[in-house]
């Protein structure tokens, strides 16, 4: 029997609604067939949109903490209680494997039960009386108090990427934890979870217009929120194309930005590191969501003693590495998002510098937009391969000498998302660590996110941090109330 098409609309103030058509096919990468049809909103949805959450802010704004963390805590249930419904939804619209969408689920749910916990929590540095003489007019010291209280800014746009559309869409909900009203605008890819998360956050009892979504593409829809006189903050997360060009947008407005973009993660792997371990990390770091991750290991730096040996490892786990149906249990990857994807992958392959050599290709599906794990040895510090994103299952090694060069090499690109150092020698491990320009470190070990700790970085990865007490604070302004209290002197 064929399947039906689902036509779904915008969910906007707690409701299905739109004014537009459904002109924007939504594709299982796996099978490559349309599997759910969504709105390409216009203006007035836009407005519609608008118009809900800031009207929405007014009432949402005077809540307490405890009724927000009410809130987040039942939403984190019902996601909790729908979670292998919304696994396969995750795993139809994005490619990816179950297991993946369901361990992407659950890291969401936990984001969301700590911003329940977190925004009861939020403090500033100090109160106290600060006031000086120097203030005076001689005529009298002044005599205050003052308080430091973190504000929610207003209407938020969170404008999210395809690879990990459920978790990015609860990650920024930490904007709705501390008062915020949120628009989500999911990839027009990947629209299907974003649209679930609203409508359960309705069923939640989260008031009308608190969390909203509007699909689109980003040129089209994106670009009206960036620019929209009542949008008071953009939270993108997606590649640093699109951040530069927001900033422009949003500059207009001089509206708050927070920026998650792209990142080029350095692998640095010295020659006393467990190199089993070693090997295998770097493997499932590069092809994780099938390379589609921002901090995945982008580039390998093995230490000229070790190199063959790593080489060889590398190679031996690369070749367990399975592709297949998202929804088989034995498979380890599903497709890329898009035939435009699958095609950019290529590119880099077919572009590679004459040093540059695939040195293993896995097999892959007839169907689906499959890419081979590849592996490419040798690669040169200022090709392509190793200064752009690639986003592919593309695992890229090449080779250091000195503790130096392994640090300037893997310093010299635009981004500065994450990174990683593998040596046995703490001392070394932290030298290197303090050294490398990243917002995110990590030692004998790489892609392992908390809810408690922040993730963000600089460079062309922007300035924005998600997750920990940093996202809270992102969404927030500082207001300093400063009472006198030498009002009633004669
Ligand atoms: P993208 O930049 O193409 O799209 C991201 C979002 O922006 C989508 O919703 C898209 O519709 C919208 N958009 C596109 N053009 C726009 C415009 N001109 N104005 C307004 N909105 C616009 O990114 P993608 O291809 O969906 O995702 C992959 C990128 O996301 C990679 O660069 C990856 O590194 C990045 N990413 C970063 C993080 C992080 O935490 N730093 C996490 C995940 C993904």
């Amino acid at each position: 029997m064929k399947k039906e098409v689902k036509n779904l609309k915008n969910y906007i103030n707690g409701e299905w609604s739109s004014s537009s058509k459904y002109d924007l096919n939504v594709i299982n990468p796996f099978t490559e067939k349309v599997i759910a049809r969504v709105v390409d909103s216009n203006n007035g949805d836009v407005n519609l949109a608008v118009k809900a959450a800031k009207q929405a802010f007014e009432l949402w704004k005077t809540t307490t903490p405890a009724e927000r963390s009410l809130l987040f805590l039942k939403l984190a249930d019902l996601i909790e209680g729908d979670k292998e419904r919304l696994a396969k939804i995750e795993s139809d619209n994005q490619g990816k494997t179950l297991s993946l969408a369901k361990s992407d689920i659950e890291f969401g749910i936990d984001n969301l039960r700590f911003f329940a916990g977190a925004c009861r929590i939020l403090t500033t540095t100090s109160a106290g009386n600060y006031a000086d003489t120097h203030l005076s007019n001689n005529q009298h010291k002044p005599l205050g108090t003052s308080i430091l209280k973190r504000e929610p800014i207003g209407v938020v746009a969170a404008i999210t990427p395809w690879n990990y559309p459920i978790m990015m869409a609860c990650w920024k909900l930490a904007a709705v934890s501390v008062g915020n009203t949120i628009i989500l605008k999911p990839s027009s890819y990947t629209p299907l979870t974003s649209l679930e998360l609203a409508v359960l956050a309705t069923k939640a009892g989260f008031p009308k217009g608190v969390i909203n979504v509007l699909t689109g593409s980003g040129k089209k829809v994106g670009k009206m929120l960036a620019t929209h006189p009542d949008i008071d903050m953009i939270a993108l997360t997606g590649s640093t194309e699109t951040g530069m060009e927001i900033m422009k947008l949003a500059s207009s407005g001089l509206k708050k930005i927070h920026f998650e973009l792209g990142g080029k993660a350095p692998f640095i792997v010295f020659d006393d590191a467990n190199l089993r371990r070693a090997a295998k990390f770097a493997v499932d770091a590069s092809v994780i969501n099938s390379g589609q991750d921002c901090t995945a290991a982008a580039r390998i730096y093995v230490q000229n003693k070790v190199y063959e040996k790593f080489m060889e490892l590398t190679i031996n786990y690369a070749k367990k590495i399975k592709l297949g149906d998202p929804k088989n249990k034995n498979t380890n990857l599903g497709p890329l998002i898009s035939l435009k994807q699958k095609e950019r992958v290529q590119s880099f392959i077919d572009n590679l510098n004459k040093t540059e050599k695939v040195i293993y290709q896995s097999e892959i599906p007839k169907e689906g937009f499959f890419f081979p794990v590849t592996i490419i040895r040798d690669f040169e510090q200022k090709s392509n391969l190793c200064q752009r994103e690639i986003f592919g299952p593309v695992i890229a090694i090449t080779k250091f000498s000195t503790e130096e060069k392994s640090i300037s090499k893997a310093n010299d690109v635009d981004y500065g998302l994450a990174s990683s150092v593998w040596t046995e020698n703490i001392q070394k491990a932290f030298r290197v660590a303090n050294a490398l320009k990243f917002g995110e470190v990590w030692i004998n070990d790489h892609l392992p996110l908390v809810s408690e700790m922040p993730h963000g970085g600089l460079k062309h990865t922007g300035h924005g941090r998600d997750l920990g007490v940093h996202a809270l604070e992102e969404y927030t302004y500082l207001k300093h109330i400063y009472v006198g209290l030498a009002g009633d002197e004669k």
